[in-house]
């Protein structure tokens, strides 16, 4: 089964995230309090520590892991649709250290935040459709249904 939804843009928010948040849960606060549903989001910045996850496909888990060390968001991509009704946002970070040694990964909760610039793309779907979040059986991973 495909999956396609045609929207346009409705709203473009810019924002500075809070020194010492949570990168994750700033972003999908922001998101709550503006009800975006649907949208895009990227960003670039500094995080104090990071905490990203990889997929392992033939386990079907996210493995978890911990950068204790400052380094710069130098990509932040990600988009925001629903699941159980609720914003959902999904991003992914590359990080760099002070020699350019870049880190990637799906974000986590737990990257701890020293400053971010983001702009969130709101977007409104024709005929109102919503982009929800299910189980999905191939993957084992929360896909867009
Ligand atoms: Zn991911």
């Amino acid at each position: 089964m495909t999956l396609e939804i045609a929207a346009s843009s409705k709203r473009v928010y810019i924002t500075r995230l809070p020194f010492g948040g949570d990168l994750l849960e700033e972003i999908t606060r922001f998101c709550m309090e503006k009800n975006v549903t649907l949208g895009k989001v990227q960003g670039i910045g500094a995080v104090q520590n990071a905490r990203l996850g990889f997929y392992h496909q033939s386990k079907r888990e996210y493995q978890f892991f911990d950068l204790q060390q400052n380094l710069e968001i130098t990509s932040l991509l990600g988009n925001i649709s629903l699941k159980d009704g609720e914003p959902i946002v999904h991003a992914h970070v590359n990080l760099s250290d002070e020699i350019g040694k870049t880190y990637g990964g799906h974000l986590a909760p737990g990257t701890k935040l020293f400053a971010c610039e983001v702009i969130i793309e709101a977007f409104e779907s024709d005929e109102g459709k919503l982009l929800n979040r299910g189980y999905d059986q191939e993957t084992g991973l929360p896909l867009w249904t």
